[in-house]
């Protein structure tokens, strides 16, 4: 089926229900263009064109201070822009898209996700099974086009359950083609995301040597171009001090910022690192510790290492789901907020946490930090929400495109139904979106402009085939590996 001139008959329908919400002054003008903006189109692999239309009479949670809730108010988007912000705006000829009984809020933006793993989620147990041997075992033995359909299952998860940005942290890079598999994957489904160039699992065994820095500097070269501030960034992951000795991790850390590129690297995660090395005191040793790190984790962080961190205004990513799935330990949030630091979330992998839930890890977040800080009053539902949205746009260095709905940043947003049985009555947004929501009630989501979920159904992403494409290379690969992984 080509896209444009032919509907199939589930995008008719849509077409016809879109119609039902429109204006009949817009209906008159733009009929055609009505139905093509968020048509289900899942087979030519084209994204939607972005066009105008105005969201109506949400609630809207901006997540921008001046801006603050209008809680009943339009949203108006042209060409990937916010045009405007407001109650009763006038958007002549936009596309209308009813928000009501709906929370209008920027898309959800996750600061660390291995997505490469993402189709062993149903193996990864403990013991021999844990996350870190499945891995070692599996990692080896995938092609680019099992790290290309494995990727894709994670992406269209989030995107399904209202995260518009990941920061793609990819350590099995075993040749750049890998890298190259993780970033068409980003691409085809349209998500925004920080791409961070990591090393692999072999790698992983040979300290001693360095990460491909010249496939380095050609994914940045070909990819990315001399600009990093498009709908793809680009990073670099770190195995780190501990890991490898001082000549590797400088020399890395030194070819990163020469081409510009922010770091991030895990540090303080368990009990067992902190007994082999204080990766955090080491690189603060080094003077390695920035604005442009993010540490990962640093749940085991000494007080002295927390005081480090915010000494030097490096950035922290905090994962929830495998903080605790892993008896890591438990998140330092509110003392490194009230140290200044930025935080952010995360997923980590859906392999341990189970899934690319925004809802699931900020409600976890909170819980965590009341057990942390045995006070309630520590860290509030608003502030985690602000975590999940504005913060991690600060974390990923984006927030002067997205992270809030301002006009003229680039728009993301979500729609989260308010009336149904898990979130009814609805009162309070940061409690509904904190303490209740689910991905279920993601009812559209929004990226750059393109709308790639509308009435719960994804847009351009055929669901059923990337869930048997992962599957069929996770057969694949457990079968290399040896089985029964
Ligand atoms: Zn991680």
């Amino acid at each position: 089926m080509s896209s444009g001139n032919k509907l199939s008959r589930r995008g008719f329908l849509g077409a016809l229900t879109a119609l039902g919400s429109v204006s009949l002054a817009a209906c008159a003008t733009s009929t055609r263009q009505a139905s093509r903006l968020w048509a289900a189109d899942r087979t030519s692999g084209q994204l939607p064109p972005r066009g105008e239309f105005v969201v109506r009479n949400a609630y809207i949670v901006t997540m921008d201070p001046k801006l603050g809730d209008i809680p009943r108010g339009d949203v108006h988007v042209r060409n990937g822009a916010l045009v405007a912000v407001g109650p009763n705006l006038a958007a002549p000829g936009a596309e209308e898209i009813d928000g009501s009984n709906r929370i209008a809020l920027p898309g959800f933006i996750d600061t660390h996700f291995h997505l490469w793993g993402s189709f062993a989620r149903g193996i990864v147990a403990d013991g021999d099974f844990d996350y870190f041997p499945v891995m070692s075992r599996i990692g080896p033995q995938m092609t680019p086009d099992d790290a290309y359909n494995s990727a894709k299952l994670g992406i269209a998860e989030a995107l399904n359950s209202g995260l518009t940005t990941i920061h793609d942290w990819s350590h099995n890079i075993i040749t750049g083609a890998y890298a190259d598999a993780d970033l068409r994957a980003l691409r085809d489904v349209g998500i925004r995301s920080r791409f961070s160039y990591g090393y692999s699992r072999n790698l992983q065994l040979k300290p001693e040597q360095t990460a491909d820095l010249a496939d380095i500097a050609r994914v940045k070269r070909e990819w990315f171009g001399s600009s990093n501030d498009g709908l793809l960034t680009m990073g670099f992951a770190s195995r780190g001090p501990g890991d490898t000795p001082p000549q590797v991790y400088r020399q890395e850390w030194e070819n990163a910022r020469s081409l510009g590129i922010p770091i991030t690297q895990h540090a303080g995660r368990s009990i067992a690192e902190i007994k082999k090395f204080r990766r955090i005191e080491m690189l603060y040793g080094d003077k390695l510790l920035g604005p442009d790190v993010q540490l990962i984790h640093t749940y085991n962080a000494s007080p002295q290492e927390r005081q480090m961190i915010a000494e030097t205004k490096t950035h922290v990513s905090i994962a929830p789901f495998t903080a605790s799935r892993l008896a890591s330990g438990l998140p330092y949030l509110g003392d490194l907020l009230a140290k200044g630091v930025q935080c952010s979330l995360s997923v980590d992998t859906t392999t341990v946490g189970g899934n690319a839930d925004m809802f699931g890890i900020m409600r976890l977040m909170l819980q965590l930090n009341h057990l942390r800080s045995m006070n309630v009053l520590e860290v509030q539902p608003r502030r985690i929400l602000e975590l999940a949205t504005i913060d991690g746009a600060k974390d990923l260095g984006i927030a002067n495109r997205v992270g809030s709905l301002t006009p003229g940043r680039r728009a993301d947003l979500i729609l989260v139904r308010t009336n149904e049985l898990n979130t009814a009555p609805f009162i309070n947004p940061a409690l509904l979106l904190v303490q209740q929501a689910q991905p279920a009630n993601v009812d559209t989501v929004v990226i750059d402009g393109r709308i790639l979920k509308h009435k719960g159904e994804l847009i351009a992403l055929n669901a059923e085939e990337v869930i048997r494409k992962a599957a069929e290379s996770f057969t694949a690969v457990r079968k290399r590996a040896g089985g029964p992984y």
